[in-house]
């Protein structure tokens, strides 16, 4: 080939399914036109959006190369991660097998029903050639009757498909199976592109057409939200859903696809499902456009560190309930529970001692699917920044609401697309502040709120807030005493902690740990769990009461101030028997109503 053509030419992937049944692919890459000295091939080790270390190429082995002319070729192993090839003609044929069974948002699965693949779990690339563009290939086994749904941009074959370079073609997973599919257009912007959602699933077409539905309506709602779609890169956004039993849950978004997972089905849990797909049509604009500077460009060799997880994820999550809320698929009741559920993590969680929302977002290549064999002390000190995040972005709403006329979340999501989003300009802190300022006009409330809730670990007067919407926080048992919770286990007729305990609760500072055996409460010997609640129903909160245990082959006995129930919940006025005015019922229309058709 010409040397002017030759520094274009593509990588081209080629993939066979001989061992389908026992979940390996066989892959050949041709890396072509390359220029003298080694080449260095990779495997992934991290992947957008599940932040631990992955180590890809643990499941990659008998590897091969040879040259343009098929002379086998020596391949250096200069780290766990990656084969040096060395000696050959301007052409490195590499050849390996892939195991893969895990379907999910980050790992790839393969098997007679499908090929799930997620491309950083299964494909090797090699350094230097990132902007090359790629051709693919898939060869599914005969008789499969397998179709292709994935963001990559097809040709005439319909197995074969390309992306522009390196990163896209990471960021574009492919199923391959003989799934269902619907598809519709939105129109916004001008522009009128395709939105499909592929199901590989054991449901029928009813199912599906159901789910559709649904599906439409909370995109709807999220357009509303930013005021436009995303211009997908070619006119097409895939939903790419598994549910099946062998699956595993999960959700990952993609830049025009999303990977949607679980072991559930839409026939037993289609509002559940669409609490992940709500969410990850979300991250569309929120993540995929509008994105962290520290995720930029995201770097497939090392775990990637970000500051604004709880604004990405966070306020994702916020919007995925609020969205499903407006398109009238989740009742008033749930709505409260699920906001309840949030709050009483962030309020009781005893992480706040310890990390500020920023410091919880960068804790995430630690906490997100990363497994070790070491015990931590997360229960304590993490809080979830998706939770952490959705109660932000619900105080801040509501502040906004509240205290600013005709301002609400909606309208700085909106501001924020349109500087950042919109244009690809990756974000920081700072930015995220300015925006706050500029939305209000009031530079001081935007400094506050990201001093005390952001950069802090303080939390809004949630329950001030709430009732403007009618909506009661309040303890779920009040009066009730508690030891806090930790889980006991009843064996033989001991009783062993089994989880660690809890920073601030009766059992911690009584000294009680993870392994200990409680022998005795207030005098009474504990076998059960009957035990436990004979002797918390003859007490109230605030009263000490004697512990004896065994800890590390040691009796000890001490003394343990019981705590009232902490555990908080979200309720309607209606049902707390309040009465809801036509001021609360404007707050709550304008705040959860349906926007999509608004405008
Ligand atoms: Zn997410």
């Amino acid at each position: 080939m010409p040397a002017a053509l030759g520094a274009q030419a593509p990588v081209t992937y080629e993939v066979r399914f001989p061992n389908a049944v026992h979940h390996e692919a066989e892959i050949t890459v041709t890396f072509a036109d390359l220029p003298p000295g080694p080449l260095e091939v990779r495997m992934s080790r991290s992947s957008p959006g599940r932040y631990a270390l992955h180590e890809f190429a643990k499941n990659v082995y008998s590897v091969s190369a040879e040259d343009g002319r098929g002379r086998a070729l020596t391949i250096a192993r200069p780290d766990p991660y990656g084969w040096t090839v060395a000696g050959h003609d301007g052409t490195v044929r590499f050849r390996y097998t892939l195991f893969a069974d895990r379907a999910d948002g980050t790992y790839s699965a393969i098997d007679l029903t499908h090929a799930h693949l997620n491309m950083p779990a299964t494909f090797v690339w090699a350094r230097g050639l990132e902007e090359r563009p790629i051709r693919i290939t898939f060869h599914p086994p005969a008789g499969s009757g397998w179709k292709a749904a994935t963001q990559l941009v097809p040709t005439d074959d319909p197995m074969t498909f390309t992306a522009p370079n390196l990163q896209y073609f990471l960021d574009s997973p492919t199923e391959l199976s003989a799934f269902t599919l619907r598809e519709w257009t939105i129109t916004s912007g001008g522009r009128t592109q395709t939105i499909r959602l592929a199901v590989h699933h054991a449901g029928t077409e009813e199912d599906v057409d159901r789910y559709t539905e649904m599906a439409q309506k909370v995109v709807a709602e999220q357009i509303a939200v930013f005021g436009e779609a995303p211009a997908f890169d070619y006119g097409t956004y895939t939903f790419i859903a598994d549910y099946l039993p062998y699956a595993s849950g999960d959700g990952m978004e993609h830049r025009n696809s999303t990977i949607l997972t679980s072991s559930g089905s839409i026939a037993a849990n289609a509002a559940g499902l669409l609490g992940t797909l709500s969410h990850e049509f979300f991250h569309a604009w929120n993540m995929e456009r509008l994105r962290s500077r520290m995720l930029e460009p995201f770097d497939f060799e090392r775990a990637n560190m970000s500051d604004e997880l709880w604004f990405g994820e966070g306020f994702t999550s916020y919007y995925d309930d609020l969205t499903i809320k407006r398109a009238g698929l989740m009742d008033l009741d749930e709505y409260a529970r699920s906001i309840g559920a949030v709050l009483n993590a962030v309020i009781n969680s005893p992480g706040r001692r310890y990390h500020s929302p920023v410091e919880m977002s960068r804790l995430a290549p630690f906490v997100d699917a990363a497994v070790s064999l070491d015990p931590t002390n997360r229960a304590n000190t993490f809080l979830s920044y998706y939770t952490w995040g959705t109660a932000i972005g619900l105080g801040l709403d509501l502040t906004l609401r509240t205290r600013f006329r005709g301002i609400t979340l909606d309208d700085y999501m909106r501001a924020l697309w349109q500087r950042y989003g919109q244009p690809e300009i990756p974000y920081t802190i700072a930015d995220l502040e300015r925006a706050l300022a500029e939305v209000t006009g009031d530079s001081a409330f935007a400094a506050d709120f990201f001093d005390r809730y952001i950069r802090g670990r303080d939390v809004p007067d949630y329950e001030a807030l709430l009732a403007h919407a009618g909506l009661l926080l309040r303890k779920a048992n009040p009066g009730r005493p508690t030891l806090g919770q930790a889980q006991i286990r009843y064996d033989g007729g001991q009783a062993y902690l089994v989880s660690g305990t809890l920073v601030g609760t009766p059992l911690y500072e009584a000294g009680l740990d993870r392994g200990d055996r409680i022998i005795s409460l207030a005098g009474r010997p504990v076998r059960s769990d009957d035990d436990v609640n004979a002797v918390l129903a003859a007490h109230a909160p605030g009263d000490v009461v004697e512990i004896r245990y065994e800890q590390r082959g040691r009796e000890v006995t001490a003394t343990l101030r019981l705590a009232e129930d902490p555990r908080l919940e979200v309720v309607t006025y209606e049902r707390a028997g309040r009465p809801v005015t036509a001021e609360i019922r404007r707050f709550r229309e304008a705040w959860l109503g349906s926007k999509a058709g608004a405008s």
